[in-house]
């Protein structure tokens, strides 16, 4: 029976070994942005690289092209561990929130687990999850049953800081459409139909609801559209909002709140209103046990793991649907310096600087150890889903009878 700490370093003498590989993946990622759902080219090298390494991959998912599945077995039955990867980037800004890390970090991760497989029981999936920055891919994976024989999933995400326990809010985006009438801004006002004043009245209307918000609540929104010329009054005008808080039960109050405020910018106008939304992302519970199993190997390899502070803001993820229905969690690994945010061009640089190459290279070698742990431990398997059992589902259950 071999010992786990010597697969451990087994697996980290691969990922060394494949440094520059791996670096170079991440480049080309890097080099290559694509948004949500269009990330053919990224989608197609992760896959070569696991094809080329003994995965059997299945490209083209839940009916998503660019999401992708790649498995590898163990000597006998046992633990599933899913490791996620994420690999789209931002409209204009390139891969500023450094998901070429996380893809080339959760092939590292399988590669060097793959390596050991045969001497453990279990299997070790790898997820291609397309669109996290807008059309929330894991939503969909989740909603078609891709994470149904999952017992555990992971990803690490670049950050300012190094922390493993990090949950996330709750979010939805809002689409929001007026239709008015056009006319002559000077000569015939009277007939026009203003859809710019229904956007307008819709920010003043969610201003004067912020005052009675919860305070982990979050509304913020952008026009889109309003108007193409100042002497014509606008027949059409367009606003997107995104609506946060800590659970996904008060969002979704606040999101009816919100679309309230819009009905009453069109009925103001006499404008039509035409709304819709993306799906949501549930709020991000991180599945303590196997955080600690995380976070013990990271402090092995020398990195130092920081607490989660009271007031811990946090963004958004579609990570947080997966955590509703297999224990999961989203370690974050520092690349750049503590306060520049993701979605900047500070960080898209980081991601592709010698310190974004080790938080990779430290990404991959933490879901590797803990993955390791997790096949090789039944006991621990049992206990990550015994908290899973008592935390989450008991929460969904409480928050089903609520507010659904
Ligand atoms: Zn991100």
């Amino acid at each position: 029976m071999t010992n786990v700490s010597d697969l451990k370093q087994r697996a980290i003498a691969k990922i060394d070994a494949w440094r520059d590989n791996l670096i170079q993946i991440s480049a080309t990622l890097h080099a290559n942005p694509e948004i949500a759902f269009r990330e053919f080219k990224s989608s197609a090298l992760l896959c070569d690289t696991l094809e080329q390494a003994g995965f059997q991959v299945t490209r083209g998912i839940a009916g998503l092209e660019t999401a992708f599945r790649g498995e590898a077995h163990g000597n006998r039955e046992g633990a599933t561990v899913a490791l996620l990867a994420e690999y789209d980037a931002l409209p204009e800004l390139g891969h500023a929130c450094g998901h070429n890390i996380m893809g080339a970090a959760a092939i590292g991760a399988a590669l060097a687990v793959k390596s050991v497989l045969a001497e453990l029981p279990g299997h070790v999936v790898i997820i291609g999850t397309p669109a996290e920055e807008g059309g929330g891919g894991k939503v969909i994976l989740v909603e078609r049953g891709i994470f149904n024989d999952v017992d555990a999933a992971m990803l690490v995400h670049p950050a300012g800081r190094t922390i493993v326990v990090r949950g996330s809010l709750a979010s939805t985006r809002l689409f929001l459409e007026f239709s008015g009438r056009a006319s002559h801004a000077a000569a015939a006002p009277e007939h026009g139909i203003n859809a710019l004043e229904a956007v307008i009245l819709t920010f003043n209307n969610v201003n004067a609801l912020r005052l009675h918000l919860k305070p982990d609540a979050r509304v913020h929104g952008i026009i889109t559209h309003g108007g193409t010329a100042a002497n014509i009054i606008p027949d059409y005008a367009a606003a997107q909002f995104s609506v946060r808080a800590a659970k996904h039960g008060y969002a979704q109050q606040v999101l009816r709140r919100v679309i309230q405020c819009a009905e009453a910018g069109a009925a103001a106008t006499g404008a039509t209103l035409k709304y819709s939304t993306q799906p949501s992302y549930a709020e991000l519970i991180p599945n303590l046990t196997l955080a600690q199993a995380f976070a013990a190997n990271w402090e092995a390899l020398g990195i130092h793991v920081n607490e989660p502070r009271a007031d811990e803001r946090m963004g958004s993820t579609d990570m947080g649907n997966v955590s509703h229905v297999v224990p999961a969690i989203q370690p974050y690994i520092q690349i750049v310096k503590e306060g520049i945010g993701g979605h900047t061009i500070e960080f898209r640089e980081a991601s592709i600087s010698p310190r974004g190459h080790q938080g990779l290279i430290d990404a991959a070698k933490g879901m590797a150890m803990t993955t390791l742990d997790l096949l090789s431990d039944p006991e621990l398997i049992a206990r990550v889903k015994q908290e899973f059992v008592e935390t989450v589902q008991k929460q969904q259950v409480e928050r089903l009878g609520r507010f659904e």
